[in-house]
């Protein structure tokens, strides 16, 4: 691992209040955004003093006004274009369900694939290929988001890749509409077997992995080839692992424990401790996946997104605490 490792830029989005929550006159905002954009602290409304309570501090707070661009422009932006320069990058949502995790993560890649095509326009000299593959993990269960039909994909060891997804559908984007058009492929196959799996999209996992790949011929006439990987990673709720599963070191899994969740949190405990030593990216798929895509050189935004309400202080407390975890 790179002695210079940077650190995993972390940063909360507050939600607003929903029509629900508003329509409950019981429930209100339970969390107040520091102006300095970068703490937030809880404040029950139903107390004169929140004294006892300390702020959490991350790279960035979004409070409930702040837009998508905003948080593509100042919590991801360099992140995600560190990939046109030949540097692997991921970016979470991570969240309990409802909170927003969705709703960012789609702004996120919409403001992404803008930057990325403004980008390659501006730099005729340089050949650009950019890829597309998506997938999603449902019970530790890889399916091809652009191509359902073929069935669970298995994971294999590639001595010089590392783990790859075999048989994984993998298309190039002619342009930018057509990318959108692939991404929104994906999405749709996402919502399938929703109603007939209640709360899929609470259990699992989606990927969207762009690989960009450029060449450009130096003056001496050398061609250079930069190829990197941008993943989107649409994370299960973490109402999936409970608070002393975050700080617990390991427990044996049950059916109501996401493993590759449970497995991601310990894996950016570790990297982000900066400890040498054992990280157990081969404790779950979504790990596997991702390996060469985190720690080492590759850079990693996280989005903790959150709901202001009241009635969801505990679950915004736990990822409030793991995103703390993860700073
Ligand atoms: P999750 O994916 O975490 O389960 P969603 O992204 O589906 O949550 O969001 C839940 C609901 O809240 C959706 O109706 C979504 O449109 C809305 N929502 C989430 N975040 C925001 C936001 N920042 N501004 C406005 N509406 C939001
Ligand atoms: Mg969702």
């Amino acid at each position: 691992m790179a002695a210079t490792q940077e650190k995993i830029r972390v940063t909360v989005r507050m939600r607003p209040l929903n029509h629900k929550e508003q329509a409950m006159h019981d429930d209100l905002i339970a969390w107040e955004c520091f102006h300095d954009q970068r703490s937030i602290i809880f404040n029950n409304p139903n107390q004169e003093s929140s004294a006892t309570a300390t702020p959490y501090t991350f790279d960035k707070v979004f409070a409930p006004s702040c837009s998508t661009q905003q948080v593509y422009d100042e919590g991801v932006r360099d992140v995600a274009l560190s990939a046109l320069s030949g540097i692997n990058a991921t970016i979470f949502a991570y969240g309990q369900t409802s909170s927003g995790k969705t709703f960012t993560m789609r702004g996120i890649v919409e403001n992404a694939i803008k930057d990325i095509y403004d980008y390659i326009k501006n730099k005729p000299e340089q050949h650009f290929i950019l890829k597309i593959a998506a997938l999603e993990i449902y019970n530790e269960t890889v399916i091809d988001l652009l191509n359902p039909e073929s069935g669970p994909l298995r994971l294999v060891d590639d001595p010089e890749r590392g783990t790859i997804v075999e048989k994984l559908n993998e298309q190039v984007a002619k342009d930018a509409q057509h990318l959108r058009h692939l991404i929104a492929i994906c999405q749709a196959h996402r919502q399938v077997g929703e109603t007939s799996l209640n709360d899929k999209s609470s259990r699992s996992h989606q990927i969207i992995r762009l690989t960009l790949e450029s060449s450009l011929r130096e003056s001496s006439g050398h061609e250079k080839t930069l190829v990197a990987s941008l993943n989107f990673v649409d994370l299960a709720g973490s109402e999936r692992i409970s608070q002393t599963k975050i700080c617990g070191v390991r427990l044996k899994e049950g059916n109501h424990i996401n493993r590759s969740l449970l497995t991601l949190s310990t894996v950016i405990r570790k990297l982000s401790g900066g400890k040498r030593g054992h990280i157990p990216y081969r404790d779950s798929k979504l790990t596997r996946i991702l390996q060469s895509a985190l720690g080492g050189n590759a850079r990693t935004a996280i989005i903790c997104t959150i709901s202001p309400s009241l009635s969801h202080v505990e679950q915004t407390k736990n990822t409030l605490t793991f995103a703390t975890s993860a700073k």
